[in-house]
């Protein structure tokens, strides 16, 4: 088994990356940040002041105006060097993320892979997706050509519930054809990304101003999409956020990507092999605490059989999740990110309660032995929730399963369909290749999962959403190679 990391107690006020010089802010607005696991502070987050934004943004438009016009195999050099860099930091990485997050260490392993398999993606894009095209003889001595340039400064803003691979989705990608970035992570768990590019900067050799990193929050946000020389930004949160982001970058003629929330249906066949998948259901419900935009949120048994075979499984299973503090290498449930979050997750089950769903496993009051401050929940089971009630609408983000039977395929599809305006990801269980067919082609849904509880994408396809999930046009990963880069047309005539 390895080792996990050995990590720091304290890890002081986060500093921001201003032209390749790590400084703090003069900011007097500061936050704390949090050890979830313990209910500790391990940190402090400033929330940069506008002229320190604006210090970034001018840093990397100066950087952009040579990176952009170095070849792209020197720039992809430096994105090998990245990985490097990433690899030989692993495990420390991994330790952070399940200390500022919270989440096991088995899971923040996954995270910083899929870090690492966003920069190889990126790298060989730089090949292959990154050129344009070429028609000879359009006309008589003709050619017309078309290229895909860099536009410039970029903003990444990102969320906490994958603090390295979420900026990840954006930052290899812009960088390698040519853009220039100001990343701002979440400020509740700013840690992890604010020492990956530590890293990346100090052992890459990264010209200054090709990564900026400035902390802080909405202000931030805004002075950062305001400002002329953005040319776009990509947001990743919460739906309002993300709707906010959108309509404000449109104001400021900037193009924009915005991921959003979600509320993701599994729905359960009778022909299921419900003893095969009840561990991915419940790893989709629980896993990461219910903390991922790709988590089940409401469980769909079809029929009154399957509801009766299922709950009673899914019940145990999810009581058997071993909750506890996430460096502890046998823990399969960590804590939620903060105490309001864990707050607001009981309040939810608690008015889910008063609506007249019914209980099957209360995880609110989970103590962890040793770790009596930690923010814990253990896995929640609600039955009996109909389509009015909030808990089938609004997106909880915690370890809470509601219940929601149907008589058949068409009515799971039509409560994916109507009862949430999300439309982040749906999955169906089922041995009938026909009736997932249907499902794949009717759920109003961005990524389909069948036989499966987590259907993320891979770095080589696009992460988007449907509906209230999703603001813009092109996705994450992949599809940023169109979004960071603007088409040019050459006609020539020789
Ligand atoms: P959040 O919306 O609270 O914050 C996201 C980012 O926006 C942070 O960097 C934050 O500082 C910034 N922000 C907050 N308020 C702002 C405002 N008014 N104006 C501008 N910026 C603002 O989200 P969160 O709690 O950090 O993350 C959880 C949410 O993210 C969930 O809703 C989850 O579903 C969603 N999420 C979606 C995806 C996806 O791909 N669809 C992936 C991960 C997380």
């Amino acid at each position: 088994m390895t080792q996990a990391a050995k990590v720091a107690s304290n890890y002081g006020r986060q500093e921001m990356l201003i032209d390749g010089v790590w400084r703090g802010s003069g900011s007097s607005q500061v936050q704390s940040t949090f050890d979830p696991g313990r209910g500790v502070p391990i940190g402090e987050v400033p929330f940069a002041t506008r002229e320190e934004v604006e210090a970034a943004i001018d840093s990397s438009q100066v950087a952009f105006e040579k990176w952009s016009r170095i070849s792209i195999f020197e720039r992809v050099k430096y994105l090998f060097k990245m990985k490097t860099v990433l690899e030989s930091h692993f495990e420390e990485l991994a330790a952070t993320v399940t200390q500022n997050h919270g989440k096991t260490i088995l899971e923040s392993r996954g995270e910083v892979h899929r870090m690492i398999e966003n920069v190889e993606v990126a790298i060989s894009t730089a090949y292959t997706l990154a050129k344009g095209e070429t028609q000879g003889q359009i006309a008589e001595g003709i050619d017309e050509q078309s290229v895909k340039e860099p536009l410039g400064v970029f903003a990444v803003i990102t969320p906490f519930n994958f603090p390295l691979m979420v900026p990840f989705w954006f930052v290899p990608f812009a960088v390698v054809l040519g853009d220039t970035v100001v990343l701002k992570p979440s400020e509740t768990d700013p840690i992890p990304t604010t020492q990956a590019i530590r890293f990346i900067q100090e052992e890459s050799g990264l010209p200054p101003g090709v990564i900026n990193l400035v902390q802080g929050s909405r202000d931030v946000v805004e002075t950062m999409i305001a400002n002329k020389a953005v040319r776009g930004v990509t947001f990743v949160g919460s739906t309002p956020v993300a709707r906010r982001v959108y309509e404000l970058a449109g104001k400021h003629g900037k193009r924009a990507l915005a991921n959003g929330g979600a509320k993701n249906c599994i729905v359960v066949m009778p022909d299921a092999k419900i003893d095969s998948y009840v561990p991915a259901m419940v790893s989709s419900f629980f896993g990461n605490a219910g903390q991922r935009c790709l988590a089940g949120s409401v469980l769909v048994p079809v029929g009154g059989e399957t509801h009766g075979k299922l709950i009673g499984k899914f019940a145990k299973a999810a009581g058997e999740f071993r909750v506890g503090y996430g460096m502890d290498e046998a823990t399969e449930m960590g804590p939620v990110v903060t105490k309001a979050s864990k707050e607001r997750i009981e309040g939810s089950v608690e008015r889910g309660v008063e609506e007249g769903a019914k209980l099957v496993a209360d995880g609110r009051g989970k103590g962890v032995h040793g770790y009596p401050d930690g923010y814990y929940l253990g896995p929640t089971i609600l039955d009996d929730v109909t389509q009015d009630m909030r808990l089938a609408k609004e997106e909880i983000f915690g370890p809470v399963a509601s219940v929601i039977q149907t008589d058949d395929l068409d009515g799971a599809i039509d409560l994916i369909n109507r009862s949430t305006d999300y439309g982040n990801m749906a999955c169906l269980f089922t041995s009938d290749g026909g009736a997932a067919r249907e499902f794949a082609r009717e759920a109003n849904a961005g990524n389909i999962g069948i036989n499966l509880g987590v259907a993320q994408p891979a770095a080589y396809f696009p992460f988007g959403g449907k509906r209230e999930s999703f603001f813009g046009v092109l996705h994450a990963q992949i599809d940023t190679v169109d979004f960071f880069t603007d088409k040019k047309v050459v006609v020539s005539r020789w």
